[in-house]
């Protein structure tokens, strides 16, 4: 057997990680004091590290993972289809396990989302969404040329490519790059808690909404800015790279009404919120809404392999026929667009959906999380807890309740650090501890979780 088929000892494998790899979203100077786990399995809801210390997966690895690792009907699926291709093309051609999967997607997505175009990743679905929405203005039965314009959110997060980061709002991921950058109508983010349209007043609570200025200066900007706006993009139930931001109640109601009016796409980003985490298969369905164009990507394949969907309405494909040489194609796509062994995965996540009545069970779990959560409002260092669906973000502020830390501080990570100690992984978002655990959390293992997280909490800033 090669030496390379062994693990090395936890002491090599680290000192080749600081020395060989360049991590994701990651300050190399404090990563190794901030103790990384090195994973090296998985089971169920729970991370296994090289010394073999078992920790309750609270952020899903990122929040893709849907049923816990090595789920035996999703290992079944992929060695299956691994018996027969791994991988085939789908530019001009077809592979099996993406035409069952694009039906089974079209037969359980709001009605009106009739084809799926794959890919690889939530930021290419959302690029591909933000691209097919600009052609399709321009190529339509009554083209608009003048609608080359996209109207996006503070605090949005759509993905790291360009394209996404250009309608992307988080200052600190994405002011860097402006200069490089196409052009968005801005709008407010919905974050009742720092918000300057509304203001803030009253106590810490769950699901505080706002005033409301945020839904009248969308609705300002749209109609101003109506002749050149393709589209919308949003990400529905919440901004989560944001910050775990949630809006006010009837605001989708109220955008997919002004896009009607003032002849607007609307492109949901769901890559997060997507595959029951709202307690729905999409959060389009908790809000009533249908978008023109939906993405997909984290859940998608229960967070085993990347394959990420753009769903369109039948009307923005058609925009796309006509002969070849008219260049009306859409041309884009990737190499491995829709790769058979994650598409397997994804069918296997959907049976899985389908024979368990799983999202009747994340509902329920819904609300043990909510009650759950109550018990951390009213911590002194707690200023805001927000949650939608199964997930929640705990806003991290200094002593007055309000006050955000300096970054340098690293409060979030030194919280998840400590709740660690009690069994739990973490990753937060500066200061916004965030929960978003697999679908298949169990009732005992939420409160696992909140527990931890309270005593993270406590144990920083001394209770
Ligand atoms: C994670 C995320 C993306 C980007 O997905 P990647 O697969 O990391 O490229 C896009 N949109 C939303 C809402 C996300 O949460």
């Amino acid at each position: 057997m090669s030496e390379f088929l062994e693990t090395p000892d936890r002491q090599t494998l680290e000192a080749w990680d600081d020395k060989y790899v360049w991590h994701p979203f990651t300050p190399h100077s404090v990563y190794r004091s901030e103790r990384p786990l090195t994973v090296v399995g998985g089971e169920g809801n729970y991370l296994i590290d090289i010394d073999g210390n078992r920790y309750l997966d609270g952020v899903a690895s990122i929040w893709c993972n849907t049923f816990g690792h090595r789920r035996p009907e999703i290992d079944a699926a992929v060695r299956a289809q691994l018996d027969k291709i791994a991988h085939a093309t789908m530019l001009g051609n077809a592979t099996v396990p993406s035409i069952l999967l694009a039906k089974r997607m079209v037969e359980i997505a709001p009605q009106g989302l009739d084809k799926v175009f794959f890919s690889d990743n939530g930021s290419t679905a959302s690029e591909i969404a933000l691209k097919m929405a600009y052609q399709y203005m321009q190529q339509r039965e009554n083209p608009s040329p003048k609608k080359t314009k996209f109207l996006a959110l503070a605090n949005a997060y759509n993905g790291d490519t360009i394209g996404a980061v250009s309608v992307g709002g988080v200052d600190v991921f994405h002011d860097r790059f402006r200069p490089m950058l196409f052009d968005v109508i801005r709008a407010p983010s919905p974050y009742a808690f720092r918000c300057a349209a509304c203001g803030i007043d009253g106590p810490t609570q769950i699901g505080r909404q706002c005033g409301g200025g945020c839904t009248d200066a969308i609705e300002r900007l749209m109609r101003e800015h109506a002749e050149e706006l393709v589209a919308v993009i949003i990400e529905p139930g919440f901004q989560g790279a944001g910050g775990m931001i949630t809006y006010p109640d009837g605001y989708f109601k109220k955008l997919r009404a002004l896009c009607d009016e003032l002849d607007i796409l609307l492109i949901f980003d769901e890559v997060a919120v997507g595959m029951g985490r709202s307690g729905h298969m999409f959060a389009a369905q908790k809000e009533g809404v249908t978008p023109d164009l939906l993405c997909l990507a984290k859940m998608l394949t229960g967070g085993y392999l990347p394959v990420a969907a753009t769903m369109s309405s039948d009307k923005i494909y058609e925009a796309f026929l006509g002969k070849p040489e008219e260049a009306r194609t859409f041309y884009h796509g990737h190499t491995f667009t829709g790769n058979p062994l994650g598409c397997a995965a994804a069918l296997a996540v959907l049976d899985i959906f389908q024979k368990e009545d799983v999202l009747a069970e994340v509902r329920r779990k819904i609300d043990i999380l909510n009650e759950g959560l109550t018990g951390l409002v009213g911590l002194k260092h707690v200023g805001d807890v927000r949650t939608y669906g199964l997930a929640a973000g705990i806003e991290l502020v200094a002593e007055d309740g309000f006050s955000a830390f300096e970054s340098s501080e690293r409060r979030g990570m030194k919280v998840c650090a400590h709740a660690r100690e009690k069994g739990v992984f973490l990753r937060p978002l500066g200061d916004v501890i965030i929960l978003m655990p697999p679908l298949s959390i169990t009732d005992d293992e939420i409160h696992t979780l909140i527990e931890a997280v309270r005593y993270g909490i406590e144990t920083e800033f001394g209770a």
